[in-house]
């Protein structure tokens, strides 16, 4: 079973590979296990080639999987959809885990540096040795840069980290009894 955290990361996925519609796709997949393409297409009120399209996007990055079954009326090849749950949370948690390495360098840096900033959003904030060269003037506006106090940055950064941690905590926890199930 996947975690409503790992389903709405799922669907965000989604979104990114192939839009609000593959998004749409991902959400019924997760709630219906082995549904066919073009139930999808009726259910989502979309064109089947569409759907059977966003289907082999999301097939191509290793989170969905299908088994080949035979239509009892017709006797034609139907395609069953389904969520590599388990490819799906590695997938997840490599990338949390990624992004927590991003943050915790960005909070180290934060922490030992201090930065000069002119106080416009957007604008680049440099380290002592930068700011000497643009003698203290910001390089976009020509502002002079003043020290910028970090510290609501570092909290930020600090309960971002612990989120994710938690989140981790979370999902490696649910995996365990799965993994200690197969290895009986
Ligand atoms: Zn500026």
């Amino acid at each position: 079973m996947l975690l409503i955290m790992e389903k709405e990361t799922l669907v965000e996925l989604a979104r990114l590979v192939g839009g609000d519609d593959a998004a749409k796709v991902m959400r019924l997949l997760i709630s219906k296990p082995g549904v066919v393409d073009e139930q999808i297409a009726k259910k989502l009120n979309m064109d089947v080639r569409e759907v059977r399209k966003l289907l082999h996007k999301l097939n191509s990055i290793g989170i969905l999987y299908y088994e080949l079954a035979r239509d009892k009326k017709t006797g034609h090849r139907i395609f069953k959809w389904y969520v590599q749950e388990e490819q799906a949370t590695g997938f997840i948690i490599s990338n949390m885990q990624k992004i927590k390495e991003r943050l915790l360098e960005k909070l180290r840096a934060e922490e030992s540096n201090q930065f000069y900033w002119c106080g416009t959003l957007g604008h680049p904030r440099l380290l002592f040795d930068q700011a000497i060269e643009h003698l203290f003037k910001c390089p976009v506006c020509k502002k002079s840069m003043e020290p910028h106090e970090n510290k609501d940055l570092i909290e930020a950064l600090r309960r971002r980290i612990e989120e994710i941690e938690k989140a981790l905590t979370e999902m490696m926890e649910a995996r365990r009894p799965e993994v200690a199930e197969k290895a009986e």
